[in-house]
């Protein structure tokens, strides 16, 4: 194998390298942020803190419908024990007694109102615990798939990492070090080949000459126009 064509192979195992890399950083990327995920769970902590603001209101009402009842149930009983003679203030116990039911029964209609929006804040409840539950489940299965697929990324990595490095003896280290500088000057590619007479990288004619020299198998021709290391064929 010419210089050139080892450095071909280092450029396919460097771009090789570069998209494995690319892809285990997305993966990690996916893994590290579920956004449906998040949605979900926030959805449901939204619903818990929307029922527990109704079930504090349900028993602020109970609690106030209690107070009612321990002053109605008192004052009734004075109206009917007979303890109370005079009919002026039986008329006001009367009266009094008459306000707080007419209290009661606001309050009673404002628990009804509560433990109705209770029920639907149930239902939202459960429906949001659902949708987290499935959404759960695929990103179970989804990670447990990248993960898989990670792994085995890994493994290729390491292969193609193992495969450059057995290459590298093969190359003096000058034209090494040409190709790397190169290749980071010339957006990853460093070498290119002579197709039809012309660099494929630049598309300009390869003078004979330079043809000629890139045949050489110890030789190293480059193009003329973009610098390029150049391979026949
Ligand atoms: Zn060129």
């Amino acid at each position: 194998m010419s210089h050139a064509t080892a450095l071909l192979a280092l450029q396919l195992a460097d771009d090789e390298l570069a998209r494995l890399r690319a892809r285990i950083e997305a993966i990690d990327a996916r893994l590290a942020h579920n956004e449906a995920l998040e949605e979900a769970r926030a959805a449901v902590a939204d619903r818990e803190a929307e029922l527990r603001e109704l079930r504090r209101r349900q028993r602020e009402e109970e609690a106030r419908i209690a107070d009612l009842n321990a002053k109605i149930v008192p004052e009734e009983r004075r109206l009917y024990d007979g303890s109370v003679r005079s009919p002026k203030e039986l008329e006001s116990i009367a009266r009094e007694v008459e306000s707080l039911k007419a209290q009661r029964g606001r309050h009673e209609d404002a628990l009804l109102d509560v433990l109705a929006q209770v029920e639907e804040a149930e239902g939202r409840l459960e429906e949001a615990r659902r949708e987290l539950a499935a959404r759960e489940r695929e990103w179970e299965a989804e990670s447990a798939a990248l993960r898989q697929e990670r792994t085995a990324l890994e493994a290729a990595l390491d292969r193609t990492a193992a495969e450059r490095e057995r290459r590298l003896p093969a190359v003096p280290p000058q034209l090494v070090a040409l190709y790397e500088e190169l290749r980071r000057r010339k957006g990853g590619m460093a070498v290119a080949r002579i197709q039809a007479g012309t660099c494929t990288a630049c598309h300009v004619t390869v003078p004979d000459a330079v043809r000629r020299a890139a045949r050489a198998p110890e030789g190293v021709a480059r193009c003329p126009n973009c610098e390029r290391i150049l391979v026949v064929g």
